[in-house]
């Protein structure tokens, strides 16, 4: 694991898979428009949440690249479940300020909601074919700008399911840190 402290907030980079994160309030789902189970991500919260996930969540589609939205989350050891919606790579543009709104928007719902902690999988870096290395520079960049103003959240996670893609982020905050 790698972390950082900004301001009273803790940034945490880990290999890990997003289903699994007991000690976390809030994950997040890289979702699909219409909210509905899909593959990847998105399919492996569905299958532990359970089918209850997705009758809350198709209610609140379809949703646009870079919003986000917060459901229960059911099965998972998790209290909420907060569904965002990644830009498909040269796709949806400008792809790198919609992957920063899902950071932002997801962050903004725990500033309001008194969530203290939520775990990120790398939005847009499956399916979506956003490069790991581009991917992590939004991300992080975003997290940090946000963690300078936060009142409620304490523990923003990274999880990274493959070991290059973990590196890869490890690397990158290293880089932004200097
Ligand atoms: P998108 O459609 O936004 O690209 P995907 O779900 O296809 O989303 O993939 C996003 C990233 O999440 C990929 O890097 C993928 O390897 C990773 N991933 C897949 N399953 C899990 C999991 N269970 N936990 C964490 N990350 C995962």
């Amino acid at each position: 694991m790698k972390q950082m402290k900004i301001e009273n907030a803790n940034l945490e980079i880990v290999q890990g898979d997003i289903t699994n994160q007991n000690d976390i309030e809030a994950i997040v789902n890289a979702a699909n428009a219409y909210l509905r189970i899909g593959g990847g991500v998105a399919g492996a919260i569905h299958m532990a949440a359970g089918p209850e996930l997705e009758r809350e969540s198709t209610e609140l589609g379809p949703i646009k690249p870079g919003e986000a939205v917060i459901t229960n989350a059911y099965n998972l050891p998790n209290k909420y479940v907060i569904h965002c919606l990644g830009p498909v790579y040269e796709r949806d543009i400008p792809h790198d300020k919609l992957l920063a709104n899902c950071y932002k928007n997801a962050i903004d719902i725990c500033e309001d909601k008194d969530i203290e902690s939520i775990a990120f999988p790398a939005i847009s870096t499956g399916a979506f074919g956003y490069p790991v290395e581009e991917a992590a520079q939004v991300a992080l960049k975003e997290i940090i700008n946000k963690m300078k103003t936060l009142k409620k959240l304490k523990t923003i996670r990274m999880v990274l399911f493959s070991n290059h893609d973990f590196l890869v982020h490890k690397e990158t905050l290293k880089m932004l840190s200097k």
